[in-house]
């Protein structure tokens, strides 16, 4: 066993992890990394097929961002917000605001998704304290919504499995159906579909948008309750609805954000101009944490007076604006403008889709779900009846184990299996990975490695 290994074993408390697993067995331990590659310390290669939790974007040691970070390196390393401005902030402030959706005119830097969506959960509740709407006080979030470990948003969470430990502890949020047409409760199949997710939250609004501060979402996508997608419309209909009840919308494009979804910003897909858009993962490339809360003028104006008049925003991380990770970002942006990375999307989420038709054939693979390089393919034991699998089975778990054997990395959200790539992956790199997935399932789900319950 590696020493890393053993130390980790002795000292390190993973995220997410059950620790008696994770000590029980052998673990591979990253030593380096190339392009859309890792490297394991016996200096096996692995693809990065969820681009290390979704945020790499253009591969590992990419020359453009290494050489951003030596050289703001050679300048200064960190220096508080708090009294100073840097350099790479302010450029970067400037940067996103031009390619942000219009109105999005200022810029709240913290650490991560979970800070950003913070901030914006905060800074929506003291805006209406500030307008002279103080009971607007609560959020309406979306069933399964994901939007990071702090707890304010646990608070807006909906992930039983996840959040049901602290409810305890949190603020009480007004949960609305997860738009997912899979796993629709409301309906029993398409045609009878009128949209019935948005009737229950123009229910909601109508009700109670008095007390009402916000709606945060994820745009499109629901990704960590295992790439849920909306319906086309669904976006423009909250927007609509949220508009018309006086309520912010908050879009939390954390995952979504930069490039994943086929576009810049998820909310392009449907002209949506949110009062808040929260920012992290692909922002410096994958390479350092940081996070961006962004949001429109009439919010930001609502917040300026006199001391006395209390209307100050208290709150603030050590290494909020890191002038390292915004150098970082500020690479990560050129690249995409001088590589054109959105328009080489195309042909990549072209290749991807075709494959997956042929991934969708296989026995037990019940739906597959694809945004742009976004992509979720559900295991069930029993497709035509959508039974799914035992969860002790672990089928989600065993496909992805096994993919590692063929050199892919990758991982799933229960029984669904995540293929999220670098967006400089190739099509042949796509086709590849695909591949291996389809391998993989292949061999767990039909060849007797789980119980298919017949
Ligand atoms: N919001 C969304 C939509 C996310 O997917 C995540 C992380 N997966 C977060 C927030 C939290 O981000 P972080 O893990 O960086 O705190």
């Amino acid at each position: 066993m590696h020493e890393a290994e053993l130390k980790d074993k002795q000292y390190v408390w993973h995220p997410f992890t059950q620790m008696q697993d994770w000590v029980s067995r052998p673990q591979k331990v990253i030593a380096a990394a190339s392009g859309i590659k890792l490297i394991d310390t016996e200096g096996n290669e692995f693809y990065d097929g969820v681009s290390s939790l979704w945020v790499n974007i253009h591969g590992h040691r990419k020359a453009e961002i290494d050489a951003a970070i030596i050289e703001q390196l050679g300048k200064v390393a960190h220096t508080t917000m708090l009294g100073l401005a840097n350099i790479p902030a302010a450029e970067l402030a400037e940067q996103l605001v031009a390619i942000a959706p219009t109105g999005l005119n200022k810029v709240f830097y913290s650490d991560d998704g979970s800070t950003a969506v913070e901030v914006a959960l905060k800074m929506a509740f003291q805006y209406w304290q500030h307008k002279g709407k103080p009971n607007k006080q609560k959020f309406i979030a979306l069933e399964h919504a994901y939007h990071g470990d702090t707890v304010g948003t646990v608070s807006v969470g909906g992930i039983d499995l996840f959040h049901r430990v602290f409810k305890p502890l949190l603020f009480t949020s007004v949960h609305i159906p997860a738009p997912s047409c899979y796993h629709c409760q409301l309906t029993l199949n398409t045609a009878a579909c009128r949209r019935q997710c948005t009737d229950r939250l123009e229910q909601v609004l109508a009700g109670h948008h008095e007390e009402i501060a916000g709606l945060i979402i994820e745009p499109l996508v629901q990704a960590a309750a295992g790439m849920l997608m909306s319906p086309p419309g669904y976006l423009a209909r909250v927007r609509e609805l949220t508009r018309r009840y006086g309520v912010l919308l908050i879009v939390d494009e954390v995952a979504t954000g930069f490039g994943r979804t086929g576009k810049m910003f998820a909310c392009e897909h449907e002209s949506v101009t949110p009062d808040m858009m929260t920012l992290s993962k692909g922002i410096t490339g994958g390479y350092m944490p940081l996070a961006a809360t962004m949001t429109t003028d009439e919010i930001y104006n609502a917040f300026m007076g006199d001391y006395t008049e209390k209307k100050t925003f208290y709150h603030g991380h050590s290494y909020t604006g890191n002038p390292l990770a915004c150098a970082a970002a500020l690479a990560n942006l050129k690249i995409f403008r001088e590589e054109k990375v959105i328009e080489g999307l195309i042909p990549k989420i072209a290749a991807a889709e075709a494959k997956l038709e042929q991934i969708a054939k296989l026995d037990h693979v019940g739906d597959i779900r694809q945004q742009g390089l976004i992509i979720g393919i559900e295991l069930m034991q029993d497709k035509s009846r959508k039974v799914p699998y035992p969860w002790e089975q672990a089928a989600g778990a065993s496909v992805c184990q096994q993919a590692r054997k063929y050199g892919l990395i990758i991982r799933p959200i229960g029984d669904v299996v995540i293929f999220m790539p670098p967006l400089a992956s190739t099509v042949e790199e796509i086709e590849e990975m695909l591949n291996i997935i389809e391998r993989s399932i292949r061999e767990i789900t039909q060849e007797g490695l789980v119980d298919n319950g017949s």
